[in-house]
């Protein structure tokens, strides 16, 4: 008995250290309300350890032992609900309140049934099974699939198959001939062993998908320019880098630069307001205008650049006169409607294997030649010197 009490204690202490880990996760982040409920699930069940513990020393056994049940069913349907939240798979409060509701009502009649027996160690567990199975189906219909994803599923899958493995040690080594007599059992050192593992490997799994987000989160955080909505410079670079290795031979793609015209005078004409009112818009006009695949970015103050992949110099061209015209027929809040702001546009098309910082140098060659030629405008890169060299190769023969 001492054994299984020892478990019983240091099953409740782990749940308290999940509660406080799933708190400290919600205080720091997006995930707010999954590790709240989940924090909620691990102490409603770790009050089962209470109410088994009292058991034996209580003149209404039936009363604590079917406590015992309910707490450890309702937190694992607390854990659901969180999870549910964490995956965008939401489960009904009510479906949640009727299976729990279903759940306890089942044990309190086989509380009457002599344990040890098959119907009662199946009536015992399979609520307890059905809602791991519950939870693991929530992580499997979601559309995430990283590695912590995976490992959850699998644990959760994994308890599900504990409590019908249960099921046959509770008859194979007895649960004890009364609830009273649980803790004295074999049958309870072998089950809260057990159960500690995959608590303590469950809880781990949920606090490493939770963490996971947060981590994400934070990585994407600092890729974005938050005034734009664009990629920053390190984003940027970031997302157009693996369309460069493309060994197309007409190159990655495109590269169109801008930079905003007198933006400094917008700025001490109307005010920094007004001017981070147009670099919003102007993230919006190429946000608008790009398509599908290209990634843009806010490379600097009023600096901005599009990636086109498989897209042609001249599309590319034809594409920022859009852009340029976008911007200067936009109204924008702050300004008088007679001011037109204008960017001024340098193009160039990425030879294949020139390196993205090279390609940016002659985009910006060509957008300062555009400033150069009165601003507003679009102008466009002399060839690389790659795809010169290509085009000059002396034949091998
Ligand atoms: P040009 O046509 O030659 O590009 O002239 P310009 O005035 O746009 O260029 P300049 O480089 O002299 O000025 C850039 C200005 O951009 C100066 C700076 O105050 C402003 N700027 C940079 N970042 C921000 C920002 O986040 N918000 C606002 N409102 N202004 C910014
Ligand atoms: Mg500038
Ligand atoms: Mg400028």
């Amino acid at each position: 008995m001492g054994g299984a009490i020892s478990l019983l204690a240091v099953n409740f202490i782990i749940a308290q250290v999940f509660v406080v880990a799933f708190l400290v996760i919600a205080a720091r982040s997006r995930t707010r309300r999954p590790a709240i409920w989940c924090a909620a699930g691990f102490a409603v069940a770790s009050l089962s350890a209470v109410f088994e513990t009292v058991l034996p020393f209580t003149p209404v056994p039936k009363l604590f032992a079917v406590g015992a049940f309910a707490s450890v069913l309702a937190g694992l349907l607390l854990i659901r609900f969180a999870l549910g939240l964490f995956y965008r798979v939401p489960a009904k409060l009510l479906h949640l309140a009727i299976f729990f509701t279903a759940g306890v009502a089942l044990d309190v009649i086989i509380y009457e049934l002599p344990r040890g027996t098959l119907q009662h160690a199946f009536f015992y567990q399979m609520p307890f099974c059905l809602v791991q199975a519950w939870s693991a189906a929530t992580v499997l219909r979601s559309e995430r699939r990283s590695q912590a994803d995976k490992i959850l599923f699998c644990l959760l899958s994994l308890s599900a198959i504990y409590y019908l493995v249960k099921i046959h040690a509770a008859m194979a080594a007895g649960s004890g001939s009364t609830a009273a007599d649980y803790l004295t059992s074999t049958f309870a050192l072998i089950s809260q062993a057990l159960g500690a593992m995959l608590i303590v490997a469950a809880g781990v799994a949920m606090l490493g998908v939770m963490v996971k987000e947060i981590i994400d989160d934070a990585h994407a955080r600092s890729e974005l320019d938050p005034l734009s909505g664009l990629y920053n410079r390190r984003g940027f670079m970031e997302r157009v880098a693996p369309f460069l290795p493309a060994n197309h031979d007409d190159g990655p793609g495109t590269l169109i630069l801008a930079d905003l015209d007198r933006f400094k005078l917008v700025n001490d004409t109307y005010g920094h307001h007004a001017g981070d009112e147009v670099i919003r818009q102007f993230g919006r006009v190429l946000l608008d205008l790009m398509p599908g695949q290209a990634v843009a970015g806010r490379l600097g103050g009023e600096e901005f650049a599009v990636f086109l992949p498989r897209v042609s110099l001249a599309d590319a061209r034809v594409l920022a006169h859009g852009m340029r015209a976008a911007l200067a027929s936009r109204g924008i809040e702050g300004l008088p409607e007679t001011v037109a702001v204008t960017a001024s546009f340098g193009v160039a098309a990425i030879a294949a294997e020139e390196p993205l910082e090279m390609a940016m140098r002659r985009a910006d060659k060509a957008l300062y030649a555009a400033k150069a030629a009165g601003r507003n405008r679009v102008e466009c890169a002399e060839p690389s010197m790659h795809l010169v060299k290509e085009l000059y190769r002396p034949l091998r023969v």
